[in-house]
């Protein structure tokens, strides 16, 4: 596995799917309960999409991948995401 970057690297392809930074975002990871925004995460970019790992337990909160005009998002690891609305 290659090093993470902090989630902040996922917020073009997270914009890009969902028209809004999601990188303050409030993610409860569904494993452990660890409680942070989005751009704190682990991001690895290395595959076809973009993963976010915890950063206590490790275990994917979630995945983001673009291509063919279309996207797939995979939020199975987030118990709950708090979005601040404007
Ligand atoms: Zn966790």
């Amino acid at each position: 596995m290659t090093s993470p970057l902090d989630g902040n690297a996922a917020a073009g392809a997270l914009a890009e799917v969902l028209g809004r930074d999601l990188t303050t975002a409030v993610a409860t990871c569904a494993a452990c309960g660890d409680v942070r925004p989005v751009g704190a995460l682990d991001a690895y970019m290395g595959g076809p999409g973009v993963v976010l790992r915890c950063r206590t337990c490790r275990a994917v909160q979630l995945r983001v991948v673009v291509g063919s005009g279309r996207a797939w998002l995979d939020l199975r690891g987030v118990r709950s995401l708090q979005l601040e609305l404007t």
